[in-house]
């Protein structure tokens, strides 16, 4: 792991969506001085408090450095004939569809390109999901229902660059810092006004213009009014609805029967009408505006018309595509939008391709795939239901910690014990996930950030390199590699035979150009042919990078969208109520979200002091109201209770909540708390369209201890 003091190495920060750039020196220690990049554009030499403080999450602690079959520390060659072995066992004995993958975010997309292609196009399993189904996969399906592809059609200076930014469920303060930091300069520079739309009075809605707590589950019903209020005051873009549109009567239609005017809007997000009254007027005035729409959005039963609903609003004033105006979906995880790219979603095959019988094709051509998949695979939360059903017989994990994170985490770990082979390619020998285990438990110890090399996408679709600086540790390889060692084991070592994370990325790019006439919004022609010496120097990038013609850093700008008519389509969207209403027994809804200095699950920004200082306790907000009757004080244990599990946190007294809520951070485990996995306690019902589970808004009761 030590590696001799060296010169700055050009990175990129593993943590949230921004995607900032990271210089990491080398101490020689095997750890690193980390400042910020100055000459990447999604940060400029900015870090937050977890990037400034990644040096101190390096350290060997707790590490998984050798693989272990069944807790017994083991060989490679007999770690990876395990795994081999027994897929072709499963595979013979039930047909490929009883293995499942489940990724992540935090997968470098060279590791996703070669794990999905392996699953889809060799072994013949379409169920392969990622963490990614919890964080933006509502967004995907909104994009994909309005524009006919999962593009983002805005980029990170828009935000400098508007005039009024509309922050929908999204605590960006803390959960995207250096893009809030963006907000806050265009404040300073331009007036820009802030409008912060959220049931929890957060960071960022203490310093908006603007703050709108309106009630959970109700964006649906702000932004219907919204439209109902941008037609009937004549604030509509008549040319640009009728050139590069359809769909907008119906739209309208269903926004006014669900809000039709200010006073119906106020009535059903419990906003005041004044309130109400002023944000209408503020973006039908403002031709410059960003809608930026994150976890409250997607994280949702009904996420993906909510982020239709937004989208809605851009498209009736043609506000998208230029500068300073768009709906832009902020992505949670570092390399999310390097899953879509590659097809790491259930719903999709590779390059933002999807089951057309073309598309299964083209793709079956290009990968020379023997078992290429014809459809569809199970998501996240259908893909856990059927190991409890035992359909599914093996699970590999690659990076996540689903135990945790998971909707319905007990009922999920209690599962895994079925399975007939659970493997977990990991940085971290004490995760929940894989402190877990099934009939045959195999874990691989994979390389972590500043070990591993490749690349990852942020949420304006720029493509940053990660670099190593630090040595492999123990026996830890790279994810792609783990996954190419067992392919070749499968017998298809020809297809797997990349000399390392240029040979993948240039496949990759290859195939996002392969046929591709334009109607593919995701082209990486442009680096399809690219040598190792320069994809290790590449800077960062946007796609698209078409082999002719240039880039683009926004699109639809010119009206022309990825659907066969080259028209975006508004979408008549529904307002129902929360998925679980509440109850006598189950009084109160929980909310759940992120902490300002921690990262999903902890594994690394846990081993910071620094870091855990802000939040040391797994806590929960209760509003005093609510905390009154009970006898609850702030500091209190409090123990909160849902249909599915329970959970022990200390109370935070405050009227951020609305009367009636509670909110509590999921990160807390079994690895770092007694009895504080949030994730047990979420039901998670899917959103129809997208699959992603409602986190938000489950029904709980909670009691002193
Ligand atoms: Fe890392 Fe996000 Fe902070 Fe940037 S804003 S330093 S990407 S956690």
């Amino acid at each position: 792991h030590v590696q001799a003091p060296a010169a700055p190495v050009k990175t990129t920060c593993p943590y949230c969506g921004v995607g900032c750039g990271v210089l990491a020196t080398p101490d020689g220690q095997g750890g690193a001085e980390i400042a910020g990049d100055t000459g990447h554009p999604a940060n400029f030499g900015r870090l937050c408090s977890k990037g400034s403080a990644l040096g101190e999450t390096l350290s060997l602690d707790k590490r998984l450095l050798h693989p272990q079959v069944d807790g017994a520390r083991t060989s490679w060659e007999s770690a990876l004939g395990t795994v081999a072995g027994s897929l072709r066992r499963i595979a013979e004995q039930h047909g490929p569809d009883a293995i499942a993958f489940y990724l992540s975010g935090q997968l470098l997309t060279e590791d996703y390109y070669v794990a999905n292609k392996l699953a889809k196009g060799f072994l013949g399993t379409p169920h392969v999901d990622t963490n990614s189904r919890l964080c933006m996969s509502s967004a995907v399906a909104a994009h994909r229902r309005a524009f006919g592809s999962d593009t983002v059609p805005g980029c990170y200076e828009d935000l400098d660059e508007a005039d009024l930014i509309v922050l929908v469920g999204s605590n960006t303060a803390w959960c995207h810092p250096i893009l809030f930091r963006r907000m806050v300069d265009a404040r300073a520079k331009r007036g820009t006004k802030l409008v912060v739309i959220d049931p929890r009075r957060t960071q960022t809605g203490e310093e908006a213009d603007l703050f709108l707590g309106l009630k959970p589950g109700t964006d649906t019903a702000l932004f219907s009014g919204l439209l109902a209020h941008l037609a009937s005051t004549g604030s509509l873009d008549y040319r640009f609805v009728l050139d590069h549109t359809s769909g907008l009567d119906g739209a309208l239609e269903r926004a006014r029967a669900i809000a039709p005017n200010v006073a119906a809007t106020a009535a059903a997000t419990g906003l005041s009408e004044a309130d109400v009254a002023r944000f209408f007027e503020l973006f039908a005035r403002t031709k410059r505006v960003v809608t930026a729409f994150s976890q409250g959005v997607n994280q949702s039963a009904q996420g993906t018309d909510k982020g239709n609903a937004i989208i809605n609003c851009h498209l009736a004033t043609g506000r998208i595509g230029l500068p300073g105006a768009g709906p832009f979906s902020l992505t949670g995880q570092p390399n999310a939008m390097g899953g879509r790219e590659v097809g790491g979603l259930a719903n999709m095959l590779a390059a933002h391709m999807h089951f057309a019988p073309e598309e299964v094709d083209r793709v079956r051509r290009f990968w020379g795939a023997p078992n290429i998949i014809t459809g569809e695979g199970m998501k996240a939360v259908a893909l856990f239901e059927a190991i409890e059903r035992g359909k599914i017989k093996a699970l590999w994990v690659m990076g996540t910690n689903p135990i945790v994170s998971m909707p319905r985490a007990n009922q999920i770990r209690e599962s895994l014990k079925g399975l007939d082979l659970y493997v977990v390619s990991e940085a971290v020998a004490d995760s929940d996930s894989a402190r877990a285990t099934g009939k045959k438990t195999v874990l691989l110890p994979a390389l972590a950030w500043g070990e591993k090399d490749g690349t990852v996408t942020n949420s304006e679709r720029r493509i940053s390199r990660q670099r190593s600086f630090l040595k492999a540790p123990g026996e830890a390889r790279a994810d792609w590699q783990i996954i190419a060692d067992v392919a070749k084991r499968l017998g298809h070592a020809q297809a797997f035979a990349y000399s390392g994370t240029a040979a993948i990325f240039r496949e990759h790019a290859a195939l996002s150009a392969f046929e591709n006439n334009g109607s593919r919004d995701f082209d990486l022609g442009g680096m399809s042919e690219i040598a190792d010496a320069t994809y290790a120097a590449t800077p960062p990038l946007q796609w698209p990078l078409p082999k002719r013609g240039k880039g683009k850093t926004r699109l639809f700008a010119d009206g022309q969208f990825y659907t066969f008519d080259k028209r975006a389509r508004f979408v008549a969207v529904q307002a129902p109520a929360l998925a679980q209403g509440v109850s006598e027994a189950y009084p109160l809804v929980l909310n759940t979200g992120r902490v300002r200095d921690h990262w999903h699950t902890m594994t690394r920004t846990g081993k910071s002091q620094r870091l855990s200082a802000h939040r040391a306790v797994p806590f929960v907000e209760v509003h005093p109201d609510d905390a009154a009757p009970l006898g609850l004080k702030e500091g209190d244990l409090a123990r909160i209770a849902t249909p599915h599990g329970t959970a022990t946190l200390e109370t935070m007294v405050t009227d951020a909540v609305r009367p009636g809520n509670l909110f509590a951070a999921f990160h807390w485990s079994a690895a770092t708390a007694s009895d504080a996995r949030v994730g047990a306690l979420v039901r998670g019902v899917p959103d129809p369209v997208s699959g992603q589970p409602e986190l938000k808004a489950t029904p709980a009761a909670i009691a002193a201890v």
